[in-house]
């Protein structure tokens, strides 16, 4: 059940800004206060993004018991295995990050700031978990003490950062009516969810998790607040295209759209999709003029620079 006696240590810079997208809300027919976005993706640290807010529970918890090696799992363009590789500099810990699939030729995006940051890696193939289970063993056999981050560095301890990130959007945002936000391991949606409810949160499913609704009502289950139940949950599932490593249309002209009215870019992977999201509900008419929408950016640059599509995007 849920533990968190430990306060969170700060990794990055708060609160993040909340700007106005007016540009391209008079671009999707809304009207200059309409559409706002939330700058996660400047949270400081390692380049920025939303798992900073995590990894300050997170942290806190490994240093308590004395952590000496951090030791993370995710995709080779992972941004959480980028700022874990990133949090442990700054904490003067060793990180081993276990990544999925064989070595690339060379290295790029988020891989080369992994190795910038001194993190060891581990090319897992197709079984992580049992990479994980050596690495842990491996630090325990040389006298350190391991200490594993879930995938995504979600846990309902490490959603807490985003319960914290809601409270920031209320105090900057007095009376918003929706948060759009990218959902993969789910501790970010959670987070909002727990502090402004199912019906201001809308999440976009990436497709990194098999089953986005049971993972989110779990971890919900897990934290302090009020019962949700799975079916309310705001769930796009319609952005995940034909998989989580591929660039879809909708990814890309929600990029070029953002970065030609506003000078903000986004990442194919995560960001791309959860805009595309955004803009798929402006066309619905399920967001309309009059309504307050703040979209989460939740960073993942480094990513678009290690994209198998980066050639296609302009
Ligand atoms: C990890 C990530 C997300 C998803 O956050 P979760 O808490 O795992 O759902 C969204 N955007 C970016 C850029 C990410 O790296």
């Amino acid at each position: 059940m849920f533990s968190s006696d430990v306060p969170p240590i700060s990794l990055g810079s708060w609160p993040t800004p909340v700007e106005p997208l007016a540009r391209c809300a008079k671009a999707l027919g809304l009207g200059p206060e309409d559409l706002w976005i939330k700058r996660d993706d400047v949270t400081g640290l390692g380049g920025g993004g939303n798992k900073i807010r995590k990894l300050q529970y997170t942290c806190a918890q490994a240093l308590a018991v004395g952590a000496t090696t951090f030791i993370t799992t995710g995709a080779p363009q992972s941004n959480h295995a980028r700022l874990t590789a990133s949090a442990a500099a700054r904490l003067g810990l060793r990180c081993v990050l276990v990544l999925g699939g064989a070595e690339p030729e060379s290295a790029q995006g988020n891989l080369v700031l992994d190795a910038l940051a001194g993190a060891e890696i581990v090319w897992a193939g197709g079984d992580r978990a049992s990479a994980v289970d050596a690495a842990v063993q491996a630090v325990a056999d040389s006298g350190g003490v391991p200490f594993v981050i879930p995938f995504g560095g979600t846990s309902a301890v490490a959603a807490q950062g985003y319960v914290d990130c809601a409270r920031e959007i209320e105090q900057q945002l007095p009376g918003v009516e929706r948060v759009v936000v990218a959902l993969g391991s789910g501790g970010t949606m959670a987070g909002l969810v727990a502090h402004l409810g199912v019906d201001r949160v809308v999440g976009v499913d990436v497709g990194a998790v098999a089953d986005p609704v049971s993972t989110l009502a779990g971890l919900l289950d897990e934290m302090p607040g009020p019962t949700v139940r799975a079916a309310d949950l705001q769930i796009l599932r319609n952005q995940v295209g034909q998989g989580y490593s591929t660039l879809t249309e909708a990814s890309a002209g929600a990029i070029r759209c953002l970065a030609r009215t506003e000078g903000i870019f986004l990442d194919p992977t995560y960001t791309g999709r959860a805009f595309a999201g955004l803009i798929q509900l402006v066309k619905d008419k399920a967001i309309t003029a009059g309504s307050k929408t703040v979209f989460l950016h939740t960073g993942g640059l480094p990513g678009l620079f290690g994209h198998p599509e980066l050639s296609t995007l302009r």
